[in-house]
């Protein structure tokens, strides 16, 4: 059976055309499912019974719920473990900022790309996660907090450019003004870059931000920790990040984990200064998480401001980011990777 709250409003839209129910009908049952956040046909206090048995013959809902959740003593930041149907789980973050209640959420149950540092990959892939499982996060989210979500990162586990029809679905649906009108512009996707569909994003012309995990100021350093990296490398990335400012006019993020001893000396950041001139980009320093299976430590914080202080000279807009709920902050992927094994 296919499930109500994946389908796009257009899709949503044929459907009622088909039970030659008035288009309108379309508006009040999108709005139901992605603003109201109902989880079945019944609560739809003004869409006749008839539509609503009809509807139930070929749809139901996707079904998700909080199997875990770990609140931060420190701030606001709760970490939540969410479980779908078939009994798979991932991880979502619910983070208060001053800019927006933000939710971090998964595309893939486990992960394909192998990056060394990265506790989301320590158990392989799994599978892809729909387009109502990535809202269904979401929603639990506000649902749970009872705040509404402004702002949404892609970067829990997962390489949503491996997921790619799901994730454009996602952020159509979560965008569309009959739901939760999330503007694209507070969205970011992270990848760890997938060069074809870096291009294709920035062909259909989504203006949402895209952060690129690079890690690493070269090629071979890069090559050591993102397996990825051989596939896709790194002088192609730029090009690709490239294209995608030039189509879209928006600002790209870098993101750069700080490991300890292996890419946070001065030299690593003159390199990666100069492999970033002149870009309309902004680069994100993460002191790494600690990932028990990985044996990697998070640079000093001297060494981190030393870091950040020679990109700024050299013209790179750079910014540490600043940890929210760091008693809970197992690094994304590890609780799973710790519920797996009980
Ligand atoms: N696959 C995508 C999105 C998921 S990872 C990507 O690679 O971007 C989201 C972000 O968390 C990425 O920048 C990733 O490199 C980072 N990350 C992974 N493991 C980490 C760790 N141990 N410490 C800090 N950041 C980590």
């Amino acid at each position: 059976m296919r499930k109500i709250d994946d389908l796009s409003f257009e899709e949503l839209q044929e459907v009622i055309l088909k039970l030659k129910e008035p288009k309108f009908k379309a508006d009040q049952i999108f709005n139901w499912i992605h603003n109201k956040m109902v989880d079945s046909f019944d609560e739809m206090t003004n869409v006749s019974k008839k539509t609503r048995t009809e509807l139930q013959k070929e749809y139901e809902f996707t079904v998700a719920r909080i199997e875990l959740k770990l609140q931060s003593k420190l701030d606001e930041t709760k970490k939540y473990v969410i479980k779908f149907e078939d009994g798979n789980i991932v991880e979502s973050v619910f983070l208060k900022y001053k800019f927006g209640n933000t939710a971090c959420i998964s595309s893939q149950v486990g992960c394909k790309m192998g990056c060394h540092f990265c506790a989301s990959t320590k158990n392989g892939f799994i599978r892809d996660l729909t387009a109502g499982e990535m809202l269904k996060q979401i929603y639990l989210i506000q649902k749970d907090t009872k705040e509404k979500i402004s702002n949404v990162v892609i970067m829990g586990s997962g390489e949503p450019l491996e997921n790619f029809d799901n994730i454009v679905r996602f952020l159509n649906i979560i965008n569309h003004e009959q739901g939760q009108n999330i503007s694209m512009r507070k969205i970011t996707l992270s990848t760890s870059g997938i060069i074809p569909n870096i291009y294709k994003l920035a062909d259909i012309n989504i203006p949402i931000t895209l952060a690129i995990s690079l890690h690493a100021p070269s090629q071979d350093k890069r090559e050591k920790i993102m397996p990825i990296a051989r596939k896709h490398k790194l002088k192609d990335l730029l090009d690709a990040c490239d294209y995608y400012v030039r189509v879209t006019g928006r600002r790209l993020t870098f993101e750069y984990i700080l490991i300890k001893g292996f890419n946070d000396s001065q030299e690593d950041a003159v390199k990666l200064s100069n492999l970033l001139k002149n870009k309309l980009a902004n680069v994100n320093l993460i002191p790494c998480n600690y990932v028990k299976e990985a044996n990697i430590q998070p640079s000093d914080n001297l060494d981190i401001e030393k870091f950040k202080r020679i990109l700024t000279e050299n013209g790179i807009n750079a910014t540490v980011r600043r940890e929210l709920g760091s008693d809970i902050n197992a690094a994304c992927g590890q609780l799973r990777n710790d519920l797996l094994k009980m």
